[in-house]
């Protein structure tokens, strides 16, 4: 039974974006709105900093704000951090947990991982949860294990094709320019998807699975058309609205 599952084209704006870069998310609304909300849901999610003036920007616009990370807990006594409350307030009805780059600077591990889906929840945000292999577990022929692990450990119980999305971003491809072929990207998607059916059942059929790592214009098309690939997680080439409208609309 082939679950119909309306493709995700999120931007992931990483540590780049200051109020004037607000003009950009106001053209990725109007877009969305105008041709591509037919067919896609469009996601940015700016840097915490931003959050707020993001979502009061795009006001009623289907283009979604999301977060970078939240903390585990809803409030108290950890400076610098952000809690999906926190986000939530601002406007986001999104939040990416387990980010490579989050795993590798802040030591998350998939358990923190799979806590910081639950704050997610209960905040009521959908947690985009990422996993992915090192280009060294690519390599060793590790990648399947790998990511299998991660996607069963990183995702709580209770996941529904609403409250949760999978990035599948190998690390390798991250910010590099270099991209898996669509036949390696549907190798891991198919993956994903049967550890995904395994434990949640039909459900598991519904949800979304991302490629991430290097998507643009010119090869979202050759990626989003793999078997299991649901969207895309867009970090540098979601900056400029013309490039992230151009992957949209390819998808
Ligand atoms: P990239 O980043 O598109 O710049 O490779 C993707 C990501 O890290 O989400």
């Amino acid at each position: 039974t082939a679950a119909v599952r309306r493709p995700l084209v999120a931007g992931n704006w990483k540590m780049n974006g200051l109020k004037a870069s607000i003009g950009e998310i106001e053209a990725i609304a109007r877009a969305c709105d105008d041709s591509i909300s037919a067919r896609v849901d469009l996601l940015i999610c700016p840097p915490a900093t931003l959050v707020a003036l993001a979502a009061d920007s795009v006001g009623t616009s289907q283009l979604a704000i999301g977060g970078q990370d939240c903390h585990v807990k809803a409030s108290g006594a950890h400076t610098g951090d952000v809690s999906a409350e926190m986000l939530a307030d601002a406007g986001a009805t999104m939040v990416i947990v387990g980010h490579s780059e989050r795993r590798a600077d802040h030591n998350e591990s998939d358990a923190i991982v799979r806590a910081k889906a639950e704050a997610a929840w209960r905040s009521g945000l959908t947690a985009i949860v990422c996993v992915g292999e090192s280009e060294a577990q690519r390599k060793a022929g590790e990648h399947l294990d790998v990511v299998g692990g991660q996607v069963t450990a990183s995702i709580p119980d209770g996941a529904t094709p609403t409250n949760l999305v999978v990035a599948y971003e190998p690390i390798w491809a991250i910010g590099t320019g270099l991209v898996p072929t669509p036949e390696d990207v549907a190798e891991v998607h198919s993956l994903v998807r049967a550890v995904l059916v395994e434990r949640f059942g039909e459900a598991g059929q519904a949800m979304r699975i991302l490629y991430g790592g290097s998507v643009k214009p010119d090869n979202a098309a050759a990626l989003l058309g793999a078997a299991n690939v649901d969207g895309a997680l867009v970090g540098g080439a979601s900056l400029k609205a013309t490039d992230f409208l151009a992957i949209a609309r390819a998808c």
